[in-house]
């Protein structure tokens, strides 16, 4: 089989099957079904292509972190934020946006928790998605993605995933341990410890640590869901009527936050027209 073919399987897709704690109300596998079998029609690319204020506030953070790494010396200077802000071109996000991003870059700069770190790896954000591994699990084989903000060694040569945060929402430690599987691919001989920064509250969380036997039970809960995904997948191609069997809505208070509520023929809210 290509490998183009093959199933896949990444923290973004678990949660659209399984969502975090404290989300269950606003779970519906037809979000899924938009975002990976339909994703190509025009309605459905558009509302993709726009990000919701929340992702473009995640973005800018990031930005605003790898910008200040790439010149350290803004975040001593008095007006380092302003630099920052306008390389990252702030003046063009809305105005919400500007101020959260401003607060963010701020706390950073108080806090600049990076400054004294052996950096391996700190993304911008908005490089393309990272090559997949390929994992072989049993007589099955699937991509894994796992796109990492940031990777810094500690003194005893300890890798540390970091993972940047903003807004409200708790850690997950799935997505610790996703980490931590993929770090025991792309770097097997070196132990590895994975935590969150919220940029916002500038609270972190302890390194979170896993054994081998855990990540072997990841690995397989991911195999099972790339593989009921792709399953999904095949009977959309096959047929497409069978579009709300397959991912079936969950119409509710789901309705009120989804990216699809203006197209989807389940939404329990009115279009305005
Ligand atoms: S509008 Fe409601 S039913 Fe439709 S996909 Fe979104 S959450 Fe699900």
């Amino acid at each position: 089989m290509s490998q183009n073919w093959l199933p896949f399987a990444s923290y973004n897709l678990w949660l659209q099957f399984s969502p975090q704690i404290g989300k269950e109300h606003l779970h519906c596998d037809m979000k899924r079904g938009f975002t990976k079998a339909r994703s190509r029609e025009p309605a459905v690319a558009a509302i993709l292509a726009s990000d919701s204020t929340p992702q473009q506030i995640g973005l800018v953070a990031q930005k605003g972190v790898y910008e200040f790494h790439q010149n350290p010396h803004l975040l001593y200077q008095e007006d380092g934020v302003e630099q920052i802000a306008e390389i990252l071109e702030l003046q063009k996000e809305s105005d919400l946006v500007q101020q959260r991003a401003i607060q963010i870059l701020k706390n950073y700069q108080q806090n600049p928790i990076l400054a004294e770190k052996r950096i391996i790896k700190l993304s911008r954000g908005d490089e393309s998605y990272p090559d997949p591994i390929l994992i072989k699990q049993g007589n099955q084989s699937w991509k894994f993605y796992a796109a990492i903000d940031c990777i810094f060694a500690e003194e005893d040569d300890t890798l540390h995933i970091l993972d940047f945060k903003t807004g409200h929402s708790d850690f997950d430690l799935r997505q610790a341990y996703i980490y931590l599987l993929a770090a025991s691919y792309l770097y097997p001989e070196q132990k590895a410890v994975a935590s969150f920064y919220n940029l916002e509250s500038s609270k972190w969380s302890k390194p979170i640590s896993a054994t081998s036997n855990t990540l072997k039970a990841f690995q397989i809960e991911l195999t099972l869901i790339a593989q009921r995904h792709q399953e999904h997948l095949r009977r959309y191609r096959e047929n497409s009527a069978d579009f709300s069997q397959i991912f079936p809505p969950n119409p509710g208070v789901s309705c009120r936050y989804c990216l699809f509520n203006s197209i989807c023929d389940f939404s329990i809210l009115e279009v305005s027209t």
